[in-house]
Parts: structure tokens; C-alpha cells; sequence
């Protein structure tokens, strides 16, 4: 036997362990002492934690010693302010401009007496006196259970540090009395002041700053545990005032350089946020003359640098959107049709047109999709639009979809939409934007073969002569009895043995022994494999005077599809012990019989070529 090994690193570990190990010899900056509980931390400490968006957690070194989360609180008890108070009342109390200050500045907008942006400290104690709650302890459990979620635990104040804090922040006391002078707190400063304290004294992680940084990273959703920590239409304001004003007098040079919103802590830590890709996490206590941590930055400038992650270097998204797109004419549906409309959906077919959608469908990238429509307008008749592989899609996207299919529906082109189960946006888009129309003209369909279908259908419909509806195929008008003489036609039939069927019914089980061939003389009937997920997916569907389980005859395996009636159906049926009689009493028929049953065969191989060719 041989021995287990264990599975590889990730790179991704390896090259923070790396970044690790180099900038645990930097030994620049000093921890802070203003408040003397900080004092107290080992400046050896350094641990880095970075969290995609899809909720990879990647640590190294302390990542789990805990420490005080100081002002990375700011923009999370921003995000609260902001869900409990909206964002216009949320701005007639905090601006969004940066300063350029020092965090503790005693300074406020001339004329409003707003504090410039909820990063500075008046800011910040401006936003915590906006969070709901009846008595304190509401007040700050409501700000616990926040960032609960954002860390996916229970998290508590360090009591000591708070403590600390209390007695010696006079300068923060000064400012809430100063806020209150403005009528910016409308009520006694002190228990805000306090809370902003206790907010501050939040213990936390490096792998909990990189869970809550890539909650912002995920639209609010903890990427680890799957749950909403903040309304993803806020978030653009806590990562707007990140961004410009997040590192306190070192913010120009940060999103210049390092090109991510950020917070950093006088704790030392810092949190560093690219928007849907991923949050990071760092912590070492000493900090520079700005404040920020030495290490922290270094990291931060490292991974920026090395894994390409600034903001406003991004690649053309542009072209993304359309995975693949087909026509009528290159592909068909899985009904199985007579040669007649073969011809017809190859010559025709063309103006059906399939675009397979994939990835985010914003303005941009949908712009390149309505583009290519309008490209193809005059020689588009249907449209096909296959959300499946859609990830996400915004109301930007949604208007473009709305315009284009206006403007097919103006000229009788019906526009048809696939999997758009998981986009209930663009459901209730054009719903209120169609009004009455809305039931004609929005037509989804559960999978492209059955949209494809329905396209032919109606194409079918227009270009041949309507035909009475087929009451029941005789022998002679069976595929596989093609270029039989009559007397062939007479044999053949003796060995038949009719056979009903209702709708709905299972005509042949998956892994059954094969005992027959089914000629369809009336009704049809479809053929089905079991997809995962309890799903199934249709592989063709016949129509009377075709044949179908004759593959079985050829190979004797077991069935390896099913075959279910979709109306009421009769089928002629033979016996393989019949189809090897019939070789031994009239073996010339028995050979026609064959030819036309590898045409069928032949016919069927083709088209799937002709798909994997297509796809490949
Ligand atoms: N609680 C600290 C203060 O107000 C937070 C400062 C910071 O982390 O920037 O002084």
C-alpha cells in the first residue's frame, strides 16, 4: 500500500507565511501609549489573515491573538448609523470629506459644525450617537450583535482597555461636548462618548478583521457563515469613506499606492478591502508617525503590489458576458423532426438566435450584449437570452434587457428567457415595467431545448403548409420500413404486437433489460437521463412513425435512458426475439430493416457531432 501523503500547501499560505516571515524582522515604530492599556502590547505580535469573497480563510503567524479593535470600528458603526437612520439623515450630521488631520483633531465644518467624515473621532462619536436603542446596554448590544455577524461570533469588550480608555480620554470628552455645542449630539455627549469607548474596546483578531473586511468585500454578506452583516447598498458608503479618508493623514498616499479602502487601528491593526474580490486582515502593534501600523503596511503594500489588487487597475470586463452564441439553423432542439423540417430548420433557422449569458451582467457588460443584438437585428426573427450561467445582475442590466426586448417585440420578435429562476430582479423589473404586457411578452422557459423547441415550432408553423394533426402511422409510414415492398410491409407486421400507453407513463426504465423495439404510431414520447439534483435533462422526443429503444437491439445492454409518454401513446411493438426470427424467415427484409435503422442512427450521431463540434 502506499503511504499517505499529505495534500500540498496553498501557494496562496505559503506567500503569506513568506510576507510573514520577511516583515517580522522590521522592527520600526512604536506601540501606542496614549491609552495605557495599549502600552501593554508585545510589539513582536504580527499576524495577517486575508479572506476572499468566496469565503477562503488563509492565516499567518498571531492571527488569532486577540487585541482591541480601536478605530476599524468606525466604519462598521457606521454601516449601523446608516441602516438605522438612512443616509440623508446620516449626512446632515457627518460629512464625507477628508481632512488631512490628525484623527483626534478638534475641528468641524465652518457654518454646519458637521464633523468632516466619520473617520475622525467627532465623526465617529457623531455616528455612534445615531445608533438606536433605547438604554445603553441596548445601544451596545446592538453593537456587539453587529459585529457578531461581520466575525461570524459572539465578541465582547476587553474591559480593561475600555477602562483605560474612559480615564484618560478627555480629548474625546471635549470633543462630544464640542459636538453637543453644534447641536450635532442633541443630548447629554457623555453616554455616547462611553459607548464609543466600549466600541473601540471591542476585542477582536487578525482573522476577524479579515472575515469583516471581506464582508464588505461580499456586499455585506459574511462570505464564512453566509449571513447579512450590513445592507449591501451601504456598504458603497462605509468603503467611500474608507477610501478617502480611512488612514488618517496618510490617506492620499494609501489609495494611491496601495489602492484599497481601509481602516487602521491605534492598536495596530488594519482591514483592507477590494470590493467583490477579497478583505484583509493585518495586526502588529507599532505604528508610525501617522499612526498606522508599520507592518500592517508593509503587507498591505506587498500583497497590493504582488497579486496586482489596486482598485483602479482593473482588466476590461466588457466582452465577458456572452459565453456562446448559437443559431437555429447550427443547433436544433432535442424533438427529433422529419426530414422536411430538417431542411427547413436548417435553411431558416439562422434567424433564431441563442445568446448562453455568463458572470455579472452590469451596464457594461450587458451594454456588449444588447450591442451585438442590435448588430444582428434585421436578420434576428426570435431571441433566446440563457441566464444559467448568470452569477449576478443589477437594475442596470436589467433596463438594457427591458429596451431590447421593446424593440423586438415592436416588430413581432419574441424575445424568450432561460433560467432566469435564480434572477427574481429581472423578473420584477419587467413586471413593473411592462405592465399588461407583461404576461405576452415576458416568456421564461425552464431550459434553452424547450425555448430552442418552441422557436422551431413557430417557424415550422409559418413556412409549411399546416397539416392535420397525424392520426395514427401505419407500417408503411414508418422510418424504419422504409423501401419495404409491400409484401415486406405484411411480414413485418405479423411480427408486431400492439401496445397502449397513457400520458405520463414510464415506458422505459433506466437499467432495465432491453426485450424490445418501439415503433411510435400515435402521440409522442420523450427520452430522459437523470441529471444530479433530482433534475432530468430531455435528450430527444419522438413523434409517430418513429422509432426509438432501438439502440438496445444493436448492443443488448441494459437501457441507459428513459423513456416517458408525453400524451397517450400506442406503439407497434418488436419483440428482439421477433427481430431475430424475422432474420432467420425473411433475412432480405431483415437487412432493409437494418439499413434503416443505422440511418436513424447515423442521423442521431451526426447531430451530436455536430453539437460537440459546435460547443467545443
Ligand atoms: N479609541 C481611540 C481614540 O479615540 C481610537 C483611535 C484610533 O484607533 O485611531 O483615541
Amino acid at each position: 500500500m502506499k503511504p499517505e501523503t499529505k495534500p500540498p500547501t496553498s501557494p496562496v499560505l505559503d506567500y503569506l507565511e513568506q510576507l510573514h516571515r520577511e516583515f517580522a524582522a522590521v522592527k520600526d515604530g512604536d506601540v501606542a501609549t496614549y491609552i495605557p492599556g495599549l502600552a501593554k502590547a508585545n510589539p513582536n505580535w504580527f499576524g495577517i489573515c486575508l479572506v476572499t469573497a468566496t469565503g477562503a480563510v488563509y492565516e499567518a503567524g498571531d492571527s488569532r491573538q486577540p487585541f482591541t479593535i480601536q478605530s476599524i470600528s468606525k466604519p462598521f458603526v457606521y454601516g449601523l448609523a446608516l441602516e438605522d437612520n438612512g443616509r440623508t439623515e446620516v449626512l446632515k450630521k457627518i460629512g464625507m470629506e477628508p481632512t488631512g488631520d490628525a484623527f483626534n483633531s478638534i475641528s468641524l465644518e465652518p457654518g454646519t459644525g458637521r464633523p468632516r467624515n466619520p473617520m475622525i473621532n467627532a465623526g465617529a462619536i457623531a455616528t455612534t450617537s445615531l445608533i438606536a436603542g433605547k438604554s445603553a446596554h441596548t445601544r451596545l448590544q446592538r453593537l456587539l450583535d453587529m459585529f457578531a455577524l461581520y466575525t461570524g461570533h459572539g465578541v465582547t469588550v476587553d474591559e480593561s482597555i475600555y477602562r483605560s480608555e474612559s480615564e484618560t480620554g478627555h480629548r474625546n470628552r471635549a470633543i462630544g461636548h464640542m459636538l453637543r455645542n453644534f447641536d450635532i449630539l442633541t443630548s447629554d455627549p457623555i453616554p455616547s462618548v462611553e459607548l464609543y469607548f466600549q466600541q473601540c474596546s471591542v476585542s477582536v483578531t487578525a482573522r476577524d478583521l479579515g472575515i469583516m473586511a471581506a464582508t464588505l468585500a461580499n456586499r455585506g454578506v459574511n462570505p464564512v457563515t453566509g449571513k447579512q452583516a450590513i445592507r449591501g447598498e451601504y456598504v458603497e458608503s462605509i468603503l467611500s469613506v474608507m477610501g478617502s479618508c480611512g488612514m488618517y493623514d496618510y490617506a492620499g498616499e494609501w489609495i494611491y499606492k496601495i489602492g484599497m479602502p481601509a481602516k487602521s487601528g491605534v492598536a495596530g491593526g488594519i482591514i483592507a478591502v477590494l470590493p467583490g474580490q477579497l478583505g484583509i486582515g493585518v495586526f502588529s502593534p507599532p505604528l508610525d508617525a501617522h499612526g498606522n501600523s508599520v507592518r500592517g503596511i508593509k503587507v498591505c503594500d506587498a500583497i497590493s503590489r504582488h497579486c496586482d489588487l489596486h482598485l483602479l487597475n482593473r482588466p476590461n470586463i466588457g466582452k465577458s458576458a456572452i459565453r456562446f452564441k448559437f443559431t437555429g439553423a447550427e443547433l436544433n432542439s432535442s424533438r427529433v423532426r422529419t426530414q422536411e423540417e430538417s431542411q427547413v430548420l436548417s435553411q431558416s433557422g439562422g434567424g433564431i438566435k441563442v445568446y448562453q449569458l455568463q458572470g455579472h451582467l452590469s451596464f457594461i457588460t450587458a451594454e456588449a450584449v444588447v450591442r451585438d443584438v442590435i448588430g444582428d437585428f434585421d436578420a434576428t426573427q426570435q431571441l433566446i437570452l440563457d441566464f444559467k450561467r448568470v452569477l449576478t445582475l443589477n437594475e442596470s442590466a436589467c433596463r438594457l434587457f427591458y429596451e431590447i426586448l421593446l424593440k423586438l417585440a415592436e416588430q413581432g420578435k419574441p424575445v424568450l428567457f432561460t433560467h432566469t429562476g435564480h434572477m427574481p430582479l429581472l423578473r420584477r423589473y419587467l413586471k413593473a415595467k411592462l405592465g399588461k404586457r407583461f404576461e405576452k411578452l415576458f416568456q421564461p422557459f425552464d431550459d434553452n431545448d424547450l425555448a430552442l423547441e418552441w422557436c422551431e415550432n413557430r417557424l415550422l408553423k409559418n413556412v409549411l403548409p399546416a397539416r392535420p394533426a397525424r392520426q395514427r402511422a401505419r407500417v408503411v409510414e414508418y422510418e424504419l420500413c422504409n423501401h419495404f415492398t409491400l409484401g415486406e410491409l405484411k411480414t413485418f407486421a405479423s411480427f408486431l404486437k400492439r401496445q397502449s400507453y397513457k400520458a405520463g407513463e414510464t415506458i422505459i426504465h433506466i437499467g432495465a433489460e432491453a426485450q424490445e423495439i418501439f415503433l411510435l404510431a400515435r402521440g409522442g414520447v420523450s427520452v430522459f437521463v437523470p441529471q444530479a439534483g433530482g433534475a432530468r435533462r430531455r435528450l430527444a422526443t419522438f413523434s409517430a412513425g418513429m422509432v426509438f429503444g432501438e439502440m438496445a437491439a444493436i448492443d443488448r445492454a441494459p437501457r441507459s435512458a428513459m423513456v416517458v409518454a408525453d400524451t397517450e401513446v400506442e406503439c407497434d411493438v418488436l419483440s428482439l426475439d421477433n427481430f431475430d426470427r424475422l432474420g432467420v424467415s425473411h433475412p432480405a427484409t431483415k437487412i432493409k430493416l437494418l439499413k434503416n435503422l443505422n440511418l436513424s442512427l447515423c442521423h442521431r450521431l451526426r447531430k451530436a457531432n455536430r453539437e460537440l463540434s459546435l460547443f467545443d
